[in-house]
């Protein structure tokens, strides 16, 4: 029996998230998959909402959750994934706007419009439209918890892709500048910035890594911050996550 059976069947008592419904975007693969899973396991209903609905469904069942497609770049589709999530639990306290991809594209002759586009889609509007949709939703809960997945290329620079680092950069400035000011609502809004992470969005790159011997963070290490994040008391913060040491806020 898993946690969540566990904890679903009443054979595990209370834990941390318990009563707490959490919507996961980008949750059917990679980091945000690991959040999913670490959210149910902490006792949240977890909506999963994705582009890959065969993917998203199977995170959904092995959570005993729901799964919405939803596409983040979209801002209605986000409004309908918060409907959705209401209508299926009674109302949301948790978001994690997570959903993501590289860029695979620079600003010289390698420029490509289309692709430029369904990055800062997933990458930038996905957390604006995401966190406009869901506000309501958490001031009706009495407050909530906001955790955008920026990346380390939100807090310094990444040569290999100056674009991908531009929506990132902006998601940390997001974090910091709405987080101070949605306290008052008790809602806090954070960003967690991995390294480079075990997913399948590093596949491109895993030969330069191991050539230069960089440690990659295990899907789970970032989850597990995001799951002290959501259940800390800070806003406005940017969590660090790197390989073998403890996360904590980037000052
Ligand atoms: P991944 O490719 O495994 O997962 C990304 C998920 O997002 C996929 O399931 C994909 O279908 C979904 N998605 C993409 N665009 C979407 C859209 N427009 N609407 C809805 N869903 C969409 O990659 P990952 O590494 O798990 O990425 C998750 C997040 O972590 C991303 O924001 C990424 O930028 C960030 N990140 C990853 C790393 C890393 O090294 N893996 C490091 C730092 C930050």
């Amino acid at each position: 029996m898993t946690a969540v059976e566990a904890l679903r069947s009443g054979q595990r008592a209370g834990a941390a998230l318990t009563g707490k419904v959490a919507i996961v975007t980008g949750g059917a693969s990679g980091l945000g998959r690991a959040m999913a899973l670490a959210l149910a396991e902490a006792g949240a209903r977890v909506v999963v909402a994705d582009l890959d609905a065969r993917a998203g469904r199977e995170v959904a069942d092995l959570v005993d959750g729901a799964f919405r497609a939803c596409d983040v770049s979209d801002l209605e589709a986000n409004r309908a994934l918060v409907e959705f999530a209401q209508d299926q639990y009674g109302g949301v306290d948790i978001a994690l706007l997570n959903a993501g991809v590289a860029t695979g594209c620079g600003v010289g002759g390698d420029f490509d419009p289309a692709r430029y586009r369904r990055a800062m889609g997933a990458n930038l509007d996905g957390v604006v439209y995401g966190t406009h949709a869901v506000l309501p939703a958490l001031r009706a809960r009495g407050g909530g918890a906001i955790v955008a997945t920026a990346s380390l290329a939100g807090l310094a620079a990444v040569p290999l892709d100056p674009l991908y680092a531009a929506n990132k950069h902006a998601v940390v400035g997001l974090a910091r500048s709405l987080g101070p000011a949605l306290a008052a609502d008790h809602v806090r809004f954070n960003a967690v910035c991995p390294g480079f992470a075990e997913s399948r969005i590093i596949d491109p790159l895993r030969d330069m890594l191991s050539a230069q011997g960089m440690p990659v963070i295990p899907a789970e290490a970032v989850a597990d911050t995001v799951l002290r994040i959501v259940t800390g008391d800070g806003s406005g913060e940017c969590w660090f996550v790197q390989a073998g040491r403890e996360a904590e806020p980037f000052r």
